[in-house]
């Protein structure tokens, strides 16, 4: 299949989460919540002919309500909450920069993450320690949220909905788990698995009319959705960089330069006088040929955001299948334009993130931050 060509980790064998899942949802003593990956909302309608504007993620949320979900949720909430985390890491980084003058790498990406542990285990410390989304959701939900909802965490069964069977190895990973040894994200579905399960049920998406997401962990910035595609991250904590250091905000598209599906771009600005250059990279072999050169000292740069697929997430081995074509460049647009309708567009905006922030973490990279939404990378742990 699709994962075993396409998929960076297509060693790892798809196994079928669904019969899991329905256990939860009928079990009346657990409270079910599903986070939402930016890219399924540019794809999971392809596998019942909906277009872009039919199979929007508020569609998604009827299904999955319908489906028996108590609270549906999106994981670009996170993704601005990453943003918050690893801008504020990138400034720290670039006020006390390591003598190699190697780069700060992105760390969302598992595939890319095992890569890095296999081949380039001695540039581990160069990859942020901001956890990927989906486990920054899985740390929330067990431990804000679950003081919200007079929870106990093991109350909680959080789902997430994923482009790739490589983020159910993330979620399995025991840095990944909580001290008494139960994981933050309790299962994992690809968009093909979540399809598939639609299908089990016999229901057509089409018939169901669009819905909001629950709060305080359905609201997301434009920035956060862009997660999505190569580049979307990289272009998402330039813009709040800026703020944190300016006090006030760019254009958000200021940095757009990120965006496009070569396979390798970059980005030239300057924050407080400082010249900035990030490279977004998709595809291990363009991030090889990268980080080459960058060791080789031919090229130079600031930060780098490595996504192991083509086109990024929107192209992930998980995502529905198309004869062998690559859908990546026909999915990046439905995230941009979602981007370019928010309201809000820097995550530092997200008023759920704001909240989270005054009642729980305080400020970004604070003692708590640390523990809850920060991990290390060891190259013993794949
Ligand atoms: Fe998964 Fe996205 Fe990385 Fe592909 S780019 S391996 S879909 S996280």
């Amino acid at each position: 299949g699709q994962c075993v060509t396409h998929c960076p980790v297509g060693a790892l064998s798809e196994r079928d989460d669904v019969p899991r899942m329905m256990a939860a949802l009928a079990d009346p003593d657990v409270t079910t919540v599903v986070q939402i990956a930016p890219s399924i909302r540019a794809a999971w309608g392809e596998d019942f002919g909906m277009t872009p504007k039919e199979g929007t993620v508020k569609r998604l949320a009827s299904v999955l309500r319908h489906i028996g979900f108590d609270y549906i949720f999106d994981t670009s909430f996170s993704a601005d909450l990453t943003i918050m985390e690893e801008a504020s890491e990138f400034l720290h980084f670039m006020g006390d920069r390591p003598d190699d003058n190697l780069p700060l790498f992105t760390s969302c990406c598992p595939g890319w993450v095992r890569f890095a542990k296999t081949e380039y285990p001695e540039l581990l410390g160069h990859l942020s320690t901001s956890k990927s989304p989906q486990q920054m959701f899985g740390a929330v939900t067990k431990t804000w949220y679950a003081e919200k909802m007079g929870l106990k965490p093991d109350q909680i069964f959080s789902v997430s909905i994923m482009p790739c069977i490589a983020k159910k190895s993330e979620a399995d990973m025991p840095s990944m788990t909580r001290e008494d040894g139960t994981p933050d994200v309790d299962l994992v579905l690809t968009t093909r698995e979540l399809d598939r399960m639609i299908k089990s049920e016999y229901l057509d998406p089409r018939s169901f009319p669009e819905s909001e997401l629950d709060d305080p962990l359905g609201v997301a910035s434009g920035a956060g959705v862009i997660f999505g595609s190569t580049g979307g991250v990289m272009e998402a904590a330039l813009r709040s960089a800026y703020y944190f250091v300016n006090d006030k905000n760019t254009d958000a598209d200021t940095f757009k330069a990120a965006r496009g599906q070569d396979g390798c771009r970059e980005v030239d600005t300057e924050i407080n006088g400082i010249p900035i250059r990030g490279i977004a990279v998709n595809g291990l072999g363009n991030a090889r040929h990268l980080i080459e050169d960058l060791k080789a000292g031919r090229r130079q740069c600031d930060f780098v955001e490595v996504m192991a697929c083509p086109g990024g997430c929107v192209g992930g081995g998980g995502q529905p299948i198309h004869d062998g074509e690559e859908w990546a460049a026909r999915r990046a647009p439905t995230l941009y334009n979602l981007d370019e309708r928010n309201t809000i567009r820097f995550s530092h905006e997200n008023p759920s993130i704001k909240e989270v922030y005054k009642e729980y973490f305080g400020t970004p990279l604070s003692e708590k931050a640390e523990a809850v939404l920060h991990t290390h990378h060891s190259a013993a742990e794949r």
